[in-house]
């Protein structure tokens, strides 16, 4: 077994790792560290809770332990997709640096310029941001980056899915050529396939397998609920989900609970704040104050259920979660694994429950095929109470107007039918109501099978 003594890290930083807590590394780790620390290019392929961030932090310090950075020149630049992921890798670096004097600086959206620039001016050893933000201060004319020796692409697939590769094109193309870059990408899609064979010169690929991590601590459950109209079926999936929330009982130490749209993840945590649940949500769209203190509220347990979309959740290092649920099933399946992958962390069990309804199938396919198992199928923890269709009182209708030849059914919309007015002349009247929604139909469907015998 490898040891991180072995790995020609600095003593300095061998010394914070020991620290740390940790005894040995990890296959990304001890697979990229080595080769990192004597300059060679790296294409990791790992998703986050691998421990890749050590595995590009580590050789940073160690490569720039010796030397001082000039004013506005950073000597090295770590580009993360999200502002959470960069204040984390900020994180992680203060960790392992504490024993050295290198100095950093995050650059990200929603903190003022003014102070990124005095931290800039000064001169940095690392500079950790995101691709927009680093571009804004570029072309404000702050920061030079002429003097990068070591640059760090972080989670590029998820950069691809936010639009973010002409951004790192450009930012490449703005160092030197001899810079050394660690390229880190879950995932290789043939756009991240072009960039690596265009950036990155002869690099050492270390690939590891995420299958195994993904299923070994984690116990996967799916429920699938009926088909519905959309606004309907957000309704009776948030009823859903309470029911699980409450099976789990005290079990579900702690949660993240995961749904495609932004807006759908604050309708989620005010409907779970106002049945009694400490939680919180967190997107994009809320500003970096509240994100912090949401995220600092969940790690220390004050916060029991984060309700998130996934670029918010990206990469956010939560140690032992208990839960993840999928209130929606990703619309990319590597998401189902980078979501499930908050739990069943450093050898821990954990549990990811996924709500499903048959419009989903094709999504679900995907990912099965993506994590090469099944998800098994669990059944219902409670009946599903049918609410009987109530009455609709409008205003009546005389008749309805029916065109040659009789079509068998005829759907109207519920506020243009009262029941029992309904009435063709010649033919019997019978309703059949959508079968499809719980709460409210939102059509009736008229039949008009039998003729009436004169
Ligand atoms: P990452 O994949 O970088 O997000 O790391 C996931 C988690 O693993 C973080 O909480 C790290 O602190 C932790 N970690 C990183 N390296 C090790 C290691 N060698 N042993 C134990 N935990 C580690």
């Amino acid at each position: 077994m490898t040891k991180f003594s072995e790995l020609k890290l600095h003593p300095k930083v061998l010394q914070a790792v020991e620290e740390a807590g940790y005894t040995e590394p990890t296959p990304i780790q001890s697979g990229a560290i080595p080769f990192a620390c004597e300059g060679r290019d790296i294409l990791g392929i790992a998703q986050t809770g691998t421990g890749k961030t050590a595995s590009f932090t580590l050789p940073i310090i160690t490569l720039l332990n010796r030397g001082r950075a000039r004013a506005r020149m950073p000597r090295s630049l770590v580009l993360a997709p999200t502002r959470e992921l960069a204040a984390q890798v900020a994180e992680n670096f203060d960790t392992y640096s504490k024993y050295t004097k290198l100095t950093k600086a995050l650059l990200i959206g929603g903190v003022s310029f003014k102070e990124q620039d005095q931290l800039i001016d000064r001169g940095v050893d690392v500079l950790i941001a995101t691709p927009g933000r680093l571009l804004d201060h570029f072309e404000r004319g702050k920061l030079l980056l002429t003097g990068v020796q070591i640059l760090v692409v972080d989670e590029a697939d998820r950069m691809l899915d936010m639009g973010f590769i002409p951004d790192i094109e450009r930012i490449f193309s703005l160092t030197p050529f001899t810079r050394q870059t660690l390229f880190f990408s879950a995932t290789m899609a043939p756009e991240i396939e072009r960039i690596t064979n265009t950036f990155l010169s002869n690099p050492k690929r270390v690939e590891v397998s995420r299958q195994a991590t993904a299923s070994d601590t984690i116990v996967q459950n799916l429920y699938q609920i009926p088909s519905a109209p959309r606004d309907t079926q957000a309704k009776q999936k948030r009823a859903f989900l309470r029911k699980i929330l409450e099976q789990e009982g005290s079990g579900l130490s702690n949660g993240i609970i995961f749904c495609n749209r932004k807006i759908d993840v604050d309708i989620l945590a005010k409907y779970l704040k106002t049945h009694g649940y400490v939680a919180e949500a967190i997107h994009g769209d809320l500003e970096q104050a509240v994100r912090t203190k949401t995220l600092d509220g969940f790690r220390e347990g004050k916060i029991r259920l984060l309700i998130a979309s996934d670029v918010a959740a990206r990469g956010l290092d939560i140690p032992s979660v208990s839960h993840v649920f999928n209130f929606d099933v990703p619309s990319h399946a590597e998401d189902y694994i980078h979501r499930i992958g908050r739990t069943g962390r450093a050898g821990r069990m954990g549990k990811a429950i996924m709500i499903a309804t048959p419009k989903d199938d094709k999504l679900l396919e995907a990912i099965q095929k993506l994590i090469g198992t099944e998800i098994p199928l669990t059944n219902f923890p409670v009946e599903i109470k049918r609410t009987p269709i109530q009455p609709i009182k409008v205003n009546p209708i005389k008749s309805i107007k029916v065109s040659e030849p009789i079509p068998k059914t005829v759907q109207l919309k519920p506020k243009s039918i009262k029941p029992a007015t309904m009435v063709k002349k010649g033919y019997n009247k019978e309703l059949i109501t959508s079968d499809e929604n719980f709460d409210m139909p939102s059509f009736i469907k008229l039949s008009f099978e039998s003729r009436k015998k004169d």
